[in-house]
């Protein structure tokens, strides 16, 4: 194969890149379709969803997450009160993000649906993929400060989030997924294309099944090293740090 021709053959594993740049050239004022306003409209209400976030289960989307942290999770824990507005914002900020992609991908045609619960009651797991595509992979969709763009142009998805699509590929019995990362500081995006591997499958299985273990004997996951000595980002930012060290039992939670 010439370098063109592999990378023609590269791209055309790409469900959503080709299609997009043209739909995006073609639409600086775009016009949205029906499907993508009436999704955004149930989504800025909190139609969708709100039931689900109360059930009681393991988020694929925590995947790398401190096993301890996704129990106290799990058996509704209280978390720290106060809310960080720096942190409320970025959130708001990624939010709109995801909604201009799923609004754009309903539109153009490359997204089937988007916000698709993949929920499994028997494993107490579950999550919601940002869309499903029309190649019936899934679509995630990651936006990233320009030093973090830099790291995944040049070595590919982040780790922590190849984990979090193999969980929902697992759940969902997916065969693969396009993950979109747009770069925060100067609008550029690139997908990639993950397609599902047995080994990662098998740990995600293993995950989920030690989290459950974990609620059936109610043992708690072990302190993270760096957390024992309140130390790390992990610790610095686990809404849970002010009571975890404390905690030497199975916690009662007023549900
Ligand atoms: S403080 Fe550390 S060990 Fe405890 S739940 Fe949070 S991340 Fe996990």
């Amino acid at each position: 194969l010439s370098l063109k021709d592999s990378v023609r053959a590269v791209q055309a594993l790409l469900p959503i890149t080709v299609r997009h740049e043209k739909w995006l050239t073609e639409n600086s004022n775009p016009v949205y379709s029906d499907k993508a306003l009436k999704f955004a409209q149930q989504q800025l209400a909190g139609v969708t969803g709100s039931q689900r976030l109360r059930k009681k289960m393991f988020r694929a989307s925590s995947a790398t997450t401190c096993p301890r942290a996704q129990v106290f999770k799990y058996i509704g824990m209280p978390v720290r009160a106060e809310v960080d507005s720096k942190l409320s914002n970025i959130f708001a900020t990624g939010n709109f993000l995801h909604l201009k992609w799923q609004m754009q991908g309903l539109t153009e045609g490359w997204l089937e649906e988007a916000e698709v619960p993949v929920d499994r009651d028997d494993l107490n797991a579950g999550g919601t993929m940002d869309g499903i595509l029309y190649t019936g992979g899934g679509l995630e969709f990651k936006s990233i400060n320009d030093r973090g763009f830099g790291k995944v142009t040049s070595f590919g998805p982040l780790e922590g989030h190849l984990y979090q699509v193999h969980n929902y590929m697992y759940l969902g019995d997916i065969g693969h997924f396009s993950i979109i990362y747009e770069n925060k500081n100067t609008g550029e995006w690139r997908e990639f294309r993950v397609d599902r591997n047995e080994m990662l499958i098998k740990q995600a299985e293993i995950r989920f099944a030690e989290l459950n273990e974990h609620v059936d004997k109610k043992i708690l996951p072990k302190v993270l090293p760096d957390c024992r000595v309140e130390e790390g980002t992990q610790f610095r930012q686990c809404p849970y740090r002010d009571v975890c060290l404390k905690v030497k039992l199975w916690p009662q939670v007023k549900t």
